[in-house]
């Protein structure tokens, strides 16, 4: 969208002037450090942003998934990383549209001033992986309480956030009719289960984005920390998965044009053979390609987003928005790469960084393969393959 047609120009301009504050140096001595952008996040925070899914009466700002989408986008397309923040926001509707009266008077104001963070989801099993109907954590209902024992693996930002939404078994697979019945999701308090029943081993990796491993053994919930009805999680787990792959799509936008932008200046400025590198055909073209399919996946990103605000059903369009987003970023990131020749392997350039860090979206939070999936048999109605 150019700026004079685009309604979100205002909310672009006062996240960038925030981003601003926090230059390509900062982001990048954080990943050198493995540490977490607590100042950047921090400012998010006192500035509003990510409180935007909260509604007003609960000290929020009301908007939609939209325009948080655009508060994604703009973090990645100034340089930084939304990985270290984005849980907030995909979490955000699981409670909003399922959690009770009573739930969202007592956590949204508190989210809404910064006071707690609500970072984490916690569905994907060592043992089960994409199988999600299959996880084998199980709570059970004792007295006031439920009993969590299991394992998840994966688990991002647990050790900076207060809450996390836990995906578990209340009725065991062999007692249901369909395999998704008999989940339910749970409000977990991170600071009171770890080390009451909750273990956190980190899980060093790639990118700078802190992943861990839960181990459960007889945690305690209070029945009051059930969101909705029980039995009835994976219908509403979806909600935060589908607000979770439409704002990642809008990352991967954010780094598309990060992508594109840094390598149209680079091969302007570079000469090799008396000319610019960027007046060979053979150097635009893969940048162009890769800039018209960001383009392409930034309106399935907005029809899926539009999809969302309305409360109708978004999940073929945010699988194919996060499908196509995450394959143009990653497009435009080996272009990027390719023609900073050696200086894109150089740490001070940013591109490595973002390169690896677009390279997640092909994986998580839920692989390529799995979407062309999900299409061919809920689009399509090809025949079940799984
Ligand atoms: C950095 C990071 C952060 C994460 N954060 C979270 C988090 O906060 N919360 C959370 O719950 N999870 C999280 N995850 C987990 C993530 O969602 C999973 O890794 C992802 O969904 C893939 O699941 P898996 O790793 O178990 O892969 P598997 O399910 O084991 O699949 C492995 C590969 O096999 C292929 N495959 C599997 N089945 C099929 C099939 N039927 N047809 C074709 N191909 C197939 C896929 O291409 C896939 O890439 C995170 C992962 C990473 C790496």
């Amino acid at each position: 969208m150019t700026a004079t047609t685009d309604p979100y120009q205002d909310l672009r301009d006062g996240v960038r002037a925030l981003c601003a504050e926090f230059p390509p140096e900062y982001h990048r001595r954080i990943d050198a450090e493995r540490g977490y952008p607590d100042a950047f996040v921090e400012a998010l925070t006192r500035a509003g942003w990510m409180a935007a899914l909260i509604p007003q009466d609960y000290g929020g700002s009301g908007l939609g998934l939209t325009e948080a989408s655009v508060i994604m986008e703009e973090i990645n397309r100034a340089g930084g990383n939304s990985g270290a923040c984005h849980g907030q926001m995909y979490n955000m509707n699981t409670l909003v549209r399922h959690g009770s009266e009573e739930q969202r008077r007592r956590i949204l104001p508190k989210l809404a001033s910064g006071e707690l963070r609500l970072q984490s989801m916690g569905v994907t099993e060592p043992t089960t992986g994409t199988d999600t109907t299959k996880i084998k954590t199980t709570a059970v209902k004792k007295g006031d309480r439920y009993v969590i024992n299991g394992q998840k693996v994966w688990i991002s930002r647990v050790r900076h956030s207060d809450l996390m939404i836990l995906l578990a078994r209340t009725t065991p697979l062999a007692e249901v009719t369909k395999k998704s019945e008999g989940l339910s999701i749970f409000l977990v308090d991170i600071r009171e289960a770890m080390g009451s029943g909750m273990e956190v081993r980190p899980i060093p990796n790639m990118v700078n984005h802190e992943t861990n491993e839960l181990f459960f053994d007889d945690l305690e919930i209070p029945e009051e920390n059930l969101i909705g009805e029980e039995g009835q999680g994976f219908r509403y787990i979806l909600t935060g998965l589908n607000a979770e792959r439409a704002l990642i799509a809008a990352e991967c936008i954010g780094d598309g044009y990060w992508f594109t932008d840094k390598v149209t200046a680079y091969v302007k400025e570079r000469e090799v053979f008396g000319r610019p590198i960027g007046q060979n055909q053979g150097v635009q073209f893969p940048i162009a390609e890769a800039f018209i399919e960001i383009e392409a996946a930034n309106l399935m990103r907005y029809k899926a987003c539009a999809l969302f605000d309305a409360g109708q059903p978004c999940g073929a369009e945010a699988n194919m928005a996060k499908y196509l987003a995450a394959k143009a970023s990653w497009e435009a990131a080996n272009a990027c790469i390719q023609f900073h020749g050696g200086f894109g392997f150089a740490c001070e350039y940013d591109v490595e960084r973002k390169f690896r860090e677009t390279r997640l979206y092909q994986v998580a939070p839920i692989s390529t393969n799995l979407i062309l999936s999900y299409v061919a048999e809920h689009v399509l109605g090809l025949p079940r393959s799984f």
